[in-house]
């Protein structure tokens, strides 16, 4: 695990309104809210924004930054100059690599091209759209602020500003198998992401979780959601339509143009560690994940807490740090290397060469089904077949590596054996 990181995610948990698929950690404001002085919420965002920089503030010194990441939430809720508040922060902490990516993530509806102009000039250089669906209908039932003509007109700020220069790269967020969905109306969905020009596209499933109005509806039996094969074959017509428009799958859920894949991303899929910065925010300075209280006040009660003890990040522990390694790992494109990954975990050569056997026995009926493809000494998930049931394999990684984790008692051998190199980031709200 290379220490110390060269990553850092910001979150911002200000939103309008919770969105009814959504259980981030968010704060809704109510729809006229805004950060600017005399607005409703501008006091709420002041205050957590002083919390962020206390934070950062604890955090132990590091590497200039080669990645920022402010997610959420909705972060085109803070003014520009916040932003570039935040930035100085970070530049003053840490410093900023020469052409360091950063990314905000935007809302439609919530800026216009004038305020996007003025985060470019903060430091911007990359944006996250967090668009979902091109069809009001589908929008009003996913509980959606903006609609469809707001997301057209994002989009093409958004393409003028690449074309002028002053935005390196931007990124839509789709979201698939919502009810209703057959895959004509995906297939649209698709065309019209990739008419739009964006170079990076993530697509992510609707996924149910308990506490929103849509596990409520689910359990009143008013949602119709795709059934199992349905959304395989969404996932399949999406790895299809834009492997065809010169996408790279280079993740489960994310897409680019040559050039256009998201260094924060790569980071957190690589087992590089990264700061985390705010409540509910996922940090792991070390490789294992740790993460920040989900409401405003126990973030503050927890910060407050932390004193000197925020400046000291904990010894990874090899039994968490491998699992994740295998979750994120087996997401990507380019895979694992299991061996390596043992060993870098405790496990002495002859134990791990046991354990790799007993895996590649485990995924037998994956790999007879081609799911898992065997690369020399890397593993990896086939595309698109592996990477639509990514997770019957993941879980069945996971309950072998319960058998096994007991021998890894030493901790990670070296502190940079087993992760690729950072070329470059958790998918967030948005
Ligand atoms: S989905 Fe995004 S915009 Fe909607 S409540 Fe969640 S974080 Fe906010």
């Amino acid at each position: 695990m290379p220490w110390p990181p060269r990553s850092a995610y910001l979150h911002i948990p200000f939103c309008h309104r919770r969105c009814f698929y959504c259980d981030f950690p968010v704060v809704p404001l109510g729809d006229r809210a805004g950060a600017a002085s005399g607005q409703s919420g501008a006091a709420s965002i002041a205050a957590y924004l002083a919390l962020l920089q206390r934070e950062i503030a604890l955090a132990p010194e590091g590497p200039p930054l080669s990645t920022i990441y402010f997610g959420g939430g909705t972060p085109s809720l803070l003014l520009p100059a916040q932003v570039s508040d935040l930035l100085a922060e970070l530049a003053g902490h840490f410093g900023l690599a020469p052409g360091a990516e950063i990314t905000l993530e935007l809302d439609p509806a919530s800026f216009d091209r004038a305020r996007l102009e003025a985060y470019l000039a903060a430091g911007v250089n990359r944006v996250s759209l967090g668009g979902q669906s091109f069809d009001d209908a589908v929008l009003a039932s996913l509980g959606r602020r903006h609609r469809r003509s707001d997301l057209l007109a994002a989009t093409r700020w958004l393409a003028q500003a690449r074309l002028q220069g002053g935005l390196a790269s931007w990124s839509l967020d789709l979201i698939q198998a919502v009810p209703g969905q057959t895959t004509e109306l995906w297939r649209e969905q698709l065309r019209l992401a990739i008419a739009v020009g964006a170079p990076h596209l993530s697509v992510y499933d609707l996924s149910i979780e308990p506490g929103t109005v849509f596990a409520w509806r689910e359990q009143r039996g008013e949602l119709s959601l795709p059934d199992a094969d349905l959304a395989a074959d969404l996932m399949e017509l999406t790895a299809a339509e834009l492997a065809a428009a010169g996408y790279g799958h280079y993740e489960v859920s994310n897409y680019a143009r040559p050039g256009h894949a998201s260094r924060h991303n790569r980071v957190y899929w690589s087992g590089a560690g990264w700061w985390g910065f705010g409540m509910g925010a996922t940090a792991a300075p070390r490789g294992q994940r740790q993460a920040r209280p989900r409401t405003r006040e126990a973030y503050q009660h927890w910060l407050e807490q932390q004193g000197a003890k925020a400046a000291r990040a904990p010894a990874p522990e090899p039994d968490a740090w491998l699992e994740d390694q295998l979750i994120v790992g087996l997401r990507r494109r380019e895979g694992i290397r299991p061996l390596d990954l043992l060993i870098a975990a405790g496990l002495a050569p002859p134990r791990a060469l046991q354990a790799l056997g007993d895996l590649r026995r485990r995924l037998g009926l994956e790999l007879q089904r081609g799911l898992v493809l065997l690369e020399g000494p890397r593993w990896r998930l086939s595309d698109p077949a592996g990477l639509a049931l990514s997770n019957a394999v993941l879980r069945e990684c996971l309950l072998w590596w319960e058998c096994w984790r007991g021998d890894a008692v030493a901790g990670p051998a070296s502190p940079a054996a087993p992760a690729p190199p950072m070329t470059g980031q958790p998918a967030t709200g948005g």
